[in-house]
């Protein structure tokens, strides 16, 4: 069993103990359990589609599992749907986290719980738990790896970077900026780093709807408007798909690539990595997650309250939702092989 991470010193209960909630009602074992899934953004959604369909039904539920393509209304009539069909649980990873408060109202009226998966659910307070990677230690290893990928290809600062963040409906992206800025942010103070556009808060930084294009036209309106002669030596990207954009860009101009974090270990960024072009990534094993998701699910079937390991960082503007955090890996050239190697997709790739 995973116990999660979370800060130490934030931790609340114990895994396995009570966090306090009413004492749960129980459902049948065959009921309907509603995945709601947001865009196909990046591949550890599209690898949760099929994990929870064979989850779900390997544990005996009937998973209804969606994807939102088509957006925040879809996403909306999906779990609408969900309702209706008389879902005992519904699983949300949410597109904006801050739209979903009048569905997910409607699910708890009818007597559904709710956990969100991966991205919080903000501003409501109809939803029970919260299951995902510990996101802001996610930004603090990705702060970290760009400070260390720098000084191992020059030793002393100043360097010149670059940030990026996600997309700001995603209450992620603030959570991963975050925890980046607690590293980087004591270097721009005194000078090691220096951010050459002056583009440094969250909102100057966004990709929007955590789309590549968006990443790949800001980095090159960057480039021809701050590094005409000035050298890049990292930039700080919020995930994978990102990282390869900002990399295409960079090239494009013809500049040598700089160190550039990522996130997801996703199949094209893992051989960049062991190209030695981008420098980094997060290990969020998708498989984990789900397994942590589908055991809070029966937890909830046979009445019993989920684990969770942390009852104090997520706060979602209305309540604080009890979370289940799973520790993140950073990955880099020289750890890949280890830290795939019970990863059958991966591990080859590192030989
Ligand atoms: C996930 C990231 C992912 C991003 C874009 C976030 O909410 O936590 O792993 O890179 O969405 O899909």
């Amino acid at each position: 069993v995973l116990t999660g991470c979370g800060r130490s010193s934030d931790t609340g209960t114990t895994p396995g103990a009570s966090n306090g909630g009413a004492a749960a009602a129980g459902f049948p074992a065959d009921a309907v359990i509603g995945v709601a899934l947001p865009q196909k953004t990046s591949e550890n959604w599209v690898l949760a589609e099929q994990l929870f369909k064979d989850g779900l039904s390997a544990a005996g539920f009937k998973g209804d599992v969606q994807f939102a393509n088509g957006g925040v209304s879809e996403q909306q009539n999906q779990i609408s749907a969900m309702v209706t069909k008389g879902a005992k649980v519904i699983v949300v990873g949410a597109i904006d986290g801050s739209q979903l408060g009048t569905q997910l109202k409607a699910a708890k009226d009818a007597g559904a719980k709710v956990i969100a998966y991966d991205r919080l659910v903000k501003n409501t307070a109809a939803v029970d738990y919260y299951v995902a990677y510990d996101n802001f230690k996610v930004g603090e290893l990705q702060g970290q790896a760009l400070l260390d990928g720098m000084a191992k290809k020059k030793p002393n600062g100043p360097y010149n970077i670059e940030l990026f963040a996600g997309s700001p409906d995603d209450a992620n992206a603030q959570v991963f900026f975050d925890g980046a800025m607690k590293v980087l942010q004591p270097k721009i103070a005194d000078g090691t780093l220096k951010v050459v556009s002056g583009q440094k808060d969250f909102n100057q930084v966004v990709t929007q709807g955590w789309k590549a294009e968006n990443a790949q036209k800001r980095m090159d309106t960057l480039l021809s408007a701050n590094y005409q002669s000035a050298a890049l030596d990292g930039v700080l990207s919020p995930n994978d798909t990102l990282a390869r954009a900002i990399i295409t860009s960079v090239k494009a101009a013809g500049k040598p690539v700089p160190i550039v974090t990522g996130q997801d270990s996703e199949v094209e960024s893992v051989k960049s990595i062991m190209a030695g072009e981008q420098y980094s990534t997060i290990n969020k094993d998708t498989r984990n997650l789900v397994k942590e998701t589908i055991a809070m699910v029966s937890s909830l079937q046979k009445g019993q309250t989920p684990t969770v390991n942390d009852t104090k960082s997520y706060n979602n503007g209305v309540k604080v939702v009890p979370a289940n955090l799973l520790p993140p890996v950073i990955v880099t050239k020289e750890n890949a092989a280890q830290a795939y190697a019970n990863d059958p997709t991966l591990e080859p790739l590192t030989k």
